[in-house]
């Protein structure tokens, strides 16, 4: 058992594949030529956008309706069993919660669930790029056969590790709100990596808080055992395990794996978005 709540969860903003109404929100970000940047959880992908509108077949079809009412039926005892749709949606939920009482002007991202591939505002994307935030439509993106790859990399599929993931892309969203995720993107891959390390620590933000509020969205005390697989997760996405421990630190975009398990427990130990600005510091 992990999350306190019983019965339906809201899901508010939470929805089975494409369709977040990108395409206006492109041209308000800059028009013709802009280079949208998706953030995907452990890739370094630059996609352009406006991939345009695409047809989906009737197999995607099929299974975006069935995500659909999945997401729909959701309860908090399934994402306590671990059905990773309903931990998906049970923690944005939670996430949307408890960030706007850390942060004033929050406004909810979209959650967008699929299978296979989507089309965003920042491209054409597919579930091999891992979960991944897109500011120019707002919306976090999750297919949830991810967690059964991240167990293949070394992760863990625990269920607080299911909602580290979660909680890091909406990390990308708190940033997008507060100007950090331009002004990192335009540092390249230094500013890359302190992105990332930041997402990490407000996922820790949002775990502390979670275990201590009441109500539905929010969490059981959390276990030593639970931030283990926490921990487990964000070593197995560390640049140093997936590109090698020799690999040059030049070219790492997130961030090697004891930094990735530092800054979450900064923010998870503290609770304090303030102790989470990874760009000023020379410690990462
Ligand atoms: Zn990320």
């Amino acid at each position: 058992m992990t999350f306190q709540g019983s019965g339906g969860i809201d899901g508010g903003g939470v929805g089975a594949g494409g369709g977040g109404g990108g395409g206006g929100r492109i041209a308000m970000g800059g028009g013709l030529g802009l280079v949208v940047t998706l953030i995907a959880l452990f890739f370094g992908l630059d996609l352009t956008g406006g991939s345009g509108s695409s047809s989906l077949t009737q197999d995607q079809g099929a299974s975006q309706s069935q995500l659909e009412q999945h997401i729909r039926a959701c309860t908090y005892e399934q994402a306590n069993a671990g059905d990773s749709v309903c931990i998906i949606a049970a923690t944005a939920d939670s996430l949307n919660a408890i960030w706007p009482q850390l942060l004033n002007g929050y406004t909810k991202p979209q959650t967008r669930i699929f299978s296979g591939s989507i089309d965003t505002a920042c491209g054409h994307a597919t579930s091999a790029m891992g979960p991944f935030y897109c500011p120019a439509d707002q919306t976090a993106y999750f297919d949830p056969t991810f967690f059964a790859e991240l167990k293949r990399m070394g992760g863990s599929d625990g269920n607080l590790a299911q909602m580290y993931v979660v909680a890091h892309e909406f990390g990308h969203h708190v940033e997008n709100l507060m100007g950090v995720l331009a002004k990192g993107q335009r540092m390249g891959n230094d500013g890359s990596v302190r992105i990332e390390l930041q997402a990490d620590c407000l996922a820790g933000v949002w775990a502390h808080h979670a275990q201590e509020g009441t109500g539905t969205g929010y969490l059981k005390p959390i276990t030593d055992e639970q931030i283990a697989t926490v921990i487990q997760t964000a070593r197995a996405i560390g640049d140093d395990t997936i590109q090698g421990a020799r690999s040059n630190p030049e070219g790492w975009t997130h961030g090697s794996a004891d930094q990735r398990v530092r800054w979450f427990q900064v923010g998870y130990d503290s609770g304090e978005l303030r102790r989470c600005d990874t760009f000023a510091t020379n410690q990462l």
